[in-house]
């Protein structure tokens, strides 16, 4: 690789471009890229560079060297070409009118995932205070992810943003630093990335709590300042003892952060100085048993301080943190705290899950995004293996692996539901009134069917009506269990409704018969009857009546003041109206419609199913007269009845879209067509559609016979 590689792509480069932080990112990407890929990074950074042109950051500054800082962060994290053509990429499609394909057709389909993925994150805010809430935010912004890169990327982006934060106001800085500091951090703590977790607390901690911020800083420079001399000795002292043991080391002082010093002050109630007043080290050593002499290297120099020895090389942290951590009695008892660990366990403390996709040379086929992320789930699981945190693991799991979508009410509320969940579920979840009485949906403020399925991050409204109920062919779409049951809950109380209607109609029929009525009959006597029945009262009496499951006619009977009273002839049928709801269904053998004679079968659980009188079913059923009731429309019935029609046509294109003008010509509304082909020259269409009645089919039957390609049009028949 030439040594001054840097130098002759910069060589290249107008002057314009050099001020955009492009020089310091080359020489971190030269560290650990091949030269190709450090000029195909370039090529990146130009097609950024001029969609950028003529953009500025609040700061003032040329909007580029935004994601150039950001690429710079990851490259310091030592990620793979793609994360860092995605970070110059990052707020292309956001901010200018580049599409995704052209990021994909010039950098590849998995830069312009990326790049997506973090355009959408972009689109979310979060405004609630509660910590339940936050869980649930960062749960949605994992689901919404399906390559990890996506998040790392995401979070070095917030990380230059909190450090450019100063020029917007104060109430827009502290809602980002809250933010970052309840969604950003900890999902960076949850990832084990150390390194950008510090930094957004540090920066979340300055921005939300200036004069704090200020106070532990002065603090913390005014004892840096008196314990320099005190440092410099100590680590002078490890080094040369540690050498003297035969031990290769890398010792060093180890950085304070200000919120991790807040946050001690906090949750343990400890002074200011007391955590000040303290010194660091770090030693970095090859192998893993290089740790524990180094740590008896360092225990025979100081003394110990019982009861804080830490062994996170045998019990790793959960998010894969592994280190030895002691604290030593120092001079003028001074505390000194040291961690002790492996060249690569300082790699993973550094980055945790981001290691996984760190350039590895020579590696070709790179594996899926889930591969990796998963090869850090087992990683830790084998790691934390008969430690009890398994439970931890899995919530991990879950987050990264999500069966769940996450979406929002219109007030910003986050709802939980399962993979698959279409509009109607979320409005049952908001609640059982909303679910019943839901009529329509808005996705992100568009309307959208109610059968369509959720997605993350989707902020979902839902329109309700006072006389809306629900539909029965929702059951079939609808994800979580808690819309299934209400649906299928509310559904069985409206047909023992509907039940109840019909029930009484029937009997009331049937009494007739004997010129009686309910009225005259009395509700006393029904009541009893009722009981007698082993019922709860006439109300379920009437119900099972509705459903077929008891006989009308028998019913009457046992009703009649005297046993022998004698039925009058021509029993008056029924009327059907056509509202009796789920209670009164037509044949689909028949497909009956008003003007049809008809037969009514009374079927047990299901109320009356309607057939035509000339149905070919009928055979069958007619072995049992008593489940038989006479019925006939009521006069004009106003709702639309199914029919099928066949129509025999010439072969030829266009002919179906012809019939069809003509049957819609009709106002008859279309439900299905199949065909049928005969020959080359001739089809049948089969047209489902609907009618008022016999009139209106009549109708539509005359003008699709009068139609020139057409042969035949007939009604089926049953
Ligand atoms: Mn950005």
């Amino acid at each position: 690789m030439p040594i001054d590689y840097a130098a002759a792509i910069l060589g290249r480069l107008p002057t314009g471009k050099r001020s955009t932080g492009l020089p310091k990112l080359i020489s971190k990407l030269e560290a650990y890229l091949p030269p190709e890929e450090v000029e195909s990074i370039v090529t990146a950074f130009d097609f950024a560079h001029e969609a950028h042109k003529g953009q500025q950051r609040q700061t003032g500054e040329a909007y580029i060297t935004h994601p150039v800082a950001v690429a710079a962060l990851l490259a310091d994290l030592q990620l793979d070409p793609q994360t860092i053509k995605a970070a110059l990429l990052h707020d292309v499609i956001e901010d200018t009118p580049a599409a995704k394909e052209e990021i994909a057709a010039r950098f590849g389909a998995e830069v312009a995932q990326i790049v997506d993925g973090v355009s959408k994150l972009d689109k979310l805010t979060f405004r609630s205070q509660e910590e339940a809430q936050a869980a649930s935010f960062r749960k949605m912004i994992l689901a919404m992810v399906e390559d990890i890169r996506v998040i790392l990327v995401k979070l070095a982006d917030r990380c230059h943003n909190m450090e450019t934060l100063d020029v917007l106001s104060p109430a827009k800085r502290r809602r980002i630093a809250k933010e970052t500091l309840e969604i950003y951090a900890p999902i960076a703590n949850r990832l084990g990335i150390n390194s950008i977790r510090l930094e957004l607390q540090d920066q979340g901690f300055r921005h939300l709590h200036p004069n704090r911020y200020r106070v532990i800083e002065r603090a913390l420079k005014k004892a840096k300042g008196n314990q320099k001399q005190f440092m410099k000795r100590i680590l002078q002292n490890l080094e040369r003892s540690l050498a003297e043991q035969g031990i290769e080391a890398k010792v060093m002082g180890r950085e304070k952060h200000l919120y991790s010093i807040y946050r001690k002050m906090r949750l343990k109630n400890r002074h200011l100085n007391e955590i000040v007043d303290m010194f660091g080290f770090r030693i970095i050593v090859d192998k893993v048993d290089t740790c524990y002499r180094a740590l008896g290297v360092v225990h025979s120099l100081h003394k110990p301080m019982p009861g804080r020895f830490k062994d996170y090389i045998a019990i790793p942290r959960i998010n894969g943190y592994q280190s030895l951590h002691t604290t030593l009695f120092g001079p003028s008892s001074m505390p000194i705290e040291v961690q002790i660990r492996t060249k690569d366990m300082d790699r993973v403390a550094e980055s945790g899950i981001a290691a996984h996709w760190q350039y590895k040379q020579g590696e070709s086929g790179q594996p899926a995004p889930h591969t990796r992320a998963r090869e850090w789930l087992t990683n830790l699981k084998e790691m934390q293996d008969g430690a009890n945190s398994e439970e931890f693991l899995e919530s991990v799991k879950v987050d990264l692996f999500p069966d769940k979508v996450y979406v929002f009410t219109p007030k910003g509320e986050i709802l939980r539901l399962p993979r698959g969940s279409t509009c109607v579920d979320f409005a049952y979840a908001v609640h059982t009134a909303v679910g019943d009485r839901c009529v329509a949906a808005k996705i992100n403020r568009r309307l959208v069917p109610l059968r369509t399925q959720l997605r993350n991050g989707e902020t979902i409204e839902i329109i309700t009506a006072k006389g809306g109920k629900p539909n029965p062919s929702w059951v079939n779409f609808v994800a979580s269990a808690k819309a299934r049951t209400a649906i299928r809950h509310f559904l069985k109380k409206m047909q023992q409704h509907e039940a109840i209607g019909l029930g009484k109609r029937m009997l009331e029929i049937s009494l007739r018969d004997y010129k009686l009525s309910i009225r005259k009959v009395g509700i006393s006597k029904i009541k009893l009857l009722a009981e007698e029945l082993g019922l709860h009262g006439p109300e379920e009496l009437y119900t099972q009546l509705g459903l077929g499951e008891r006989m009308a006619p028998l019913v009457a009977r046992r009703l009649l003041p005297d046993d022998e009273m004698e039925p009058l002839p021509n029993s008056e049928p029924l009327a059907i109206t056509g509202t009796e709801g789920m209670v009164v269904t037509y044949a689909k053998c028949c497909s009956p419609i008003p003007g049809d004679t008809i037969m009514g079968y009374l079927s047990t659980g299901r109320g009356i199913v309607i057939h035509r009188d000339d149905c070919g079913n009928l055979v069958e059923y007619r072995k049992q007269p008593e489940r038989w009731i006479s019925v006939n429309w009521k006069p004009r019935i106003e709702r639309d009845f199914n029919v099928e029609i066949r129509v025999e046509v010439v072969n030829r294109v266009g002919v179906l879209a012809a019939v069809a003008a003509t049957i819609s010509d009709c106002n008859s509304n279309i439900e299905s067509v199949s065909i049928d082909e005969r020959d080359g020259n001739t089809s049948t269409l089969n047209f489902q559609i609907q009618v008022k009645n016999r009139a209106h089919l009549a109708r539509v039957l005359r003008s699709t016979r009068k139609m020139n390609d057409v042969y035949r049009v007939a009604r089926k028949t049953a």
